[in-house]
């Protein structure tokens, strides 16, 4: 399947986004967080699309031919290859943040489980923990990093519609999990993004091991 790039688009930054894209999506697929085609990565492109994974691809073995762009609302651009079923949720962190470069989701069991766990509560409240210094705009380990549970859902404008209450509320938003499914970050570029679901996964290991060891 070609990707005809729009004529102010350069190849070779189309080609730089989705070599990133499938570097990250085979590290984060070697720790086993995107089993059986689950997950889905992107990384804008500039202010008007973003380079996203195709639907159904093995996140452990992606190529350039793996990786197609897509405007700002979600619509492919110069192909006739599918984007990921939850796209919307991607270019929402674009269409909010414009400095937001990165989205990176996956489904590993940790954050599976946890996502069950707290769905009931809506939140995971995390407190006390250094590590949640690996989050932007974290200093301490003393504040409060909370994570909402969004409930699952085959409709995306539903979960958008989720996040878009969250974040009218006036909360911060680094991250979420959907019950049942998996979890949501970004960053201001790849490695940002990639440590804070490293740290996020931490965390929510952290926190049920002490569920488990003081039940
Ligand atoms: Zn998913």
């Amino acid at each position: 399947m070609t990707q005809q790039l729009p004529a102010t688009m350069s190849q070779s930054l189309f080609d730089s986004r989705a070599d990133a894209i499938a570097d990250a999506a085979r590290q984060l697929a070697a720790l086993g967080w995107t089993p059986a085609t689950s997950s889905n990565f992107s990384m804008r492109v500039d202010d008007e699309h973003a380079a996203i994974t195709i639907s159904g691809r093995d996140k452990g073995h992606l190529g350039r031919d793996d990786i197609m762009l897509i405007d700002l609302h979600g619509h492919a651009v110069g192909t006739t290859a599918r984007p990921s079923a939850e796209t919307a949720l991607h270019t929402q962190v674009y269409r909010r943040w414009p400095e937001m470069t990165a989205v990176l989701h996956t489904h590993s069991r940790t954050q599976s489980v946890a996502s069950r766990l707290y769905a009931a509560r809506g939140t995971i409240q995390l407190q006390g923990w250094e590590l949640q210094k690996a989050i932007s705009g974290y200093t301490s380990h003393d504040s409060v990093l909370e994570i909402p549970v969004f409930p699952n859902t085959q409709h995306m404008p539903d979960l958008v519609a989720q996040v878009d209450a969250w974040l009218d509320a006036g909360k911060p938003l680094h991250a979420y999990l959907i019950d049942g499914h998996g979890i949501y970050t970004w960053g201001r570029d790849i490695a940002e993004a990639r440590r804070h679901l490293e740290a996020l996964e931490f965390l929510l290991e952290c926190e049920m091991d002490l569920r488990r060891l003081s039940s």
